[in-house]
């Protein structure tokens, strides 16, 4: 079977999301700020809204890290 809807990492912080195939649907969860979604075939609908904190405080890890690596490959180049 294949997951036709591009939803493995989750959208919110871009971690492995994990996916129970369930009565038809599949359930999307992320372990990590609690998002949740059901798939049916092409549809994806949110169930649980993900814990913002804990998704805010990822991406901006996340934009810290992009702009250490664009300092670095300016330093370098
Ligand atoms: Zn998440």
């Amino acid at each position: 079977m294949t997951f036709s809807v591009n939803l493995t990492l989750c959208p919110f912080d871009s971690k492995d999301l994990n996916r129970e195939y369930s009565g038809g649907s599949f359930l999307v969860s992320c372990s990590h700020c609690g998002a949740e979604w059901e798939v049916h075939n092409n549809l994806v609908l949110r169930v649980t809204d993900p814990n913002w904190e804990m998704a805010e405080q990822v991406t901006a890890i996340v934009s810290e890290r992009i702009a250490e690596h664009l300092a670095n490959s300016a330093s370098t180049s």
